[in-house]
């Protein structure tokens, strides 16, 4: 069994997508307390907002259609990243299309725990495991890295 240890810290990434960024922005201001002990991060444009609202650093990445959430895939692929927040627009069609499909296929490649809405971001942070060390079970992937080619 592969098992990846999270911390009791957590290193939370936040992306919105622009119709979603005031929704974004006026949660995480609801859930400052909640949310300004883990480390953050973020693609560009959301992070920039986000310091301002939060008053806190915030690690940031490239905006997201310029690579940003290709970014938090990579990081999310390497054990970098425990926790998403996206935000994504449902009713907007996004020209980095193919990297936003990436980066939730990435997510559950890795077990990882993640919030696209208001409600789900809420149940999310108020879960008691946000503030304790956590065993995450990674899916086996040990049959399909020994497959023959
Ligand atoms: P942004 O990127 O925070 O730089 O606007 C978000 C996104 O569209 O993925």
């Amino acid at each position: 069994m592969h098992i990846r240890q999270l911390a009791a810290r957590k290193r939370i990434a936040l992306v919105a997508h622009d119709h979603k960024k005031v929704d974004l922005i006026q949660w995480a201001s609801q859930n400052k307390a909640l949310l300004t002990p883990h480390e953050l991060y973020a693609t560009g444009t959301t992070g920039k907002l986000l310091e301002v609202a939060l008053d806190t650093p915030v690690t940031r990445l490239l905006s997201g259609p310029l690579g940003g959430d290709q970014q938090i895939g990579a990081m999310i692929a390497e054990g970098r990243i425990d926790v998403l927040i996206f935000f994504w627009d449902p009713m907007s069609a996004q020209p980095h299309d193919p990297d936003i499909k990436a980066l939730l296929r990435l997510v559950v490649v890795w077990n990882i725990p993640i919030a696209c809405d208001r409600a789900s971001a809420d149940f999310l942070m108020t879960s008691p495991l946000m503030s304790q060390p956590y065993e995450s079970i990674l899916p086996d992937y040990d049959a399909y890295l020994q497959r023959k080619v």
